[in-house]
């Protein structure tokens, strides 16, 4: 397979090159007139930022289409990372956009969250490189860490010449993680020495920064730690053989009485209650992946179904597959609306937890929907990596677990509308 083809359907490429060669009534019907653009944003939702925000949109959108789309299939099957691509990111000057001061200009988390649609809607694997680093890890420190420590790390971070890592599930600890951490942190003197380990850490095998959540032993409170690269007793392992998201890093973390200055405990994080504030924020953005997710495998789709022809006319002028299309589409809108009115809310403060649960639940579970629809759309050809969809479908799976599955976000919700917590 070529990973060097760039098979993403660009606005440019939205009419294609070559019209298909149909039997005679279908091939006059498509030369008789132009094709509409190919896009999964029908309600023209980013025509709704200010040209600023427009204008940085399409920088993300111009590097994920000729930067990452070229060589990003290569990179997944070798479950390899695309180290060079990072200076090329930085340039881009997103990282950490909405955080306000320590280098960070303060946009809207609406802005955020259509930054992740245009990085997944090519990749969703750079997409969760990237969150990791912007949302989980630097969120931590701008949410939960002390004027220095802000200071110290997220200017450096936002330039992306530190990148961070976030380590909150264990082996034996996932959905459970608010009550049943066993990764504990003993203090010593000006020091604290942590114990235990931590699974799924992406970016954690090249991270500078690893925010490392501990529970404290003397009064069992969860608090969080920036363990640096290189700290004697922190070992990350590669996770292989993923079947999905193999672009991102994923790590096994083994801390052995790993020292810690107290300087790098963060000071605001008090208990599991500070850890849920960051997941709060990531999980909108969890969403706004899904929305991009489920945009890129509609684009491919809909540009393939315009060039393969079966019974000698593309295979878009079936009713059966228009019916796949629209039902894409319309998962697409619903999502992409429903993120939307959260980051509205977000940025407004009134985004509670029930929130964020919803659109991550709705929108992860509608995206796995719709690249299942697009895979039925490419039936066979929808199988071979080599044109995209099938990586979106792998990628999926992994989007709609991370960041809370479905049940926990479920019973999130469930408890804030009946009022009665059915965790257990
Ligand atoms: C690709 C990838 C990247 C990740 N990156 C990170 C990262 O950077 N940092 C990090 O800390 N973590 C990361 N994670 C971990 C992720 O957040 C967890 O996988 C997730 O929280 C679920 O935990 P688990 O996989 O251990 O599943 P489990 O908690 O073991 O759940 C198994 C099943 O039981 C269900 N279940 C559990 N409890 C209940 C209940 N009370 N009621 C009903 N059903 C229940 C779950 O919904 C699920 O279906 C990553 C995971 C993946 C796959």
């Amino acid at each position: 397979m070529s990973g060097a083809k760039t098979d993403h359907p660009t606005s440019a490429q939205s009419q294609p090159a070559k019209p298909p060669k149909p039997a005679k009534s279908a091939q006059s019907q498509a030369e008789s007139r132009t094709l509409p653009p190919v896009s999964g944003d029908f309600y023209h939702l980013a025509a709704m930022m200010s040209a600023d925000d427009q204008a940085i949109l399409q920088r993300v959108r111009a590097f994920m289409e000729a930067e990452v789309a070229p060589i990003i299939t290569r990179y997944w099957i070798r479950a390899e990372f695309p180290f060079e691509l990072i200076p090329k990111m930085a340039a881009l000057d997103i990282a950490g956009i909405a955080y306000q001061g320590y280098g960070c200009p303060g946009k809207t988390t609406l802005l955020d969250g259509m930054i992740a649609v245009e990085m997944a809607r090519i990749d969703p694997s750079i997409a969760t490189f990237f969150g990791v680093h912007s949302g989980l890890a630097m969120g931590t420190i701008y949410l939960c860490g002390s004027e220095e420590q802000k200071r110290q790390w997220l200017p450096t971070m936002r330039r992306m010449e530190k990148i961070g890592a976030f380590g909150l599930t264990e082996p034996d600890v996932g959905s459970g993680a608010a009550g049943g951490l066993t990764t504990t942190a003993r203090r010593e003197g000006d020091e604290w020495v942590l114990n235990g380990q931590k699974k799924w850490i992406g970016n954690a095998t090249f991270a500078d920064v690893t925010v490392i959540w501990a529970r404290d032993e003397a009064d069992q409170q969860v608090k969080g730690f920036l363990v640096e690269k290189g700290t004697p007793g922190f070992s990350a392992e590669k996770m292989e053989d993923k079947m999905a998201l193999r672009v991102v890093q994923n790590a096994l973390i083994t801390l052995k009485d790993c020292r810690v200055a107290e300087a790098n405990r963060l000071q605001n994080a008090r208990s599991f209650r500070d850890t849920a504030a960051v997941l709060r924020m990531t999980r909108a953005g969890v969403a706004w992946q899904a929305v991009g997710c489920a945009m890129g495998a509609y684009e491919h789709a809909l540009a393939y179904s315009r060039q393969r022809n079966q019974f000698g006319k593309p295979i878009a002028s079936f009713q059966l597959v228009q019916d796949l299309l629209v039902r894409m589409l319309g998962n697409i809108v619903a999502s992409e609306c429903m993120a939307m009115r959260l980051s509205q809310m977000q940025d407004a403060g009134i985004m509670r937890d029930e929130h964020a649960s919803l659109a991550k639940a709705f929108c992860t579970s509608k995206c796995r929907e719709t690249v299942g629809y697009a895979r039925e759309l490419l039936a066979g050809n929808g199988i071979l990596l080599e044109n995209q969809v099938g990586r979106f479908v792998a990628d999926a799976e992994a989007i709609y677990s991370y960041e809370g599955t479905r049940e926990m976000n479920t019973l999130i919700v469930g408890r804030a509308i009946t009022g009665l917590g059915a965790f257990v």
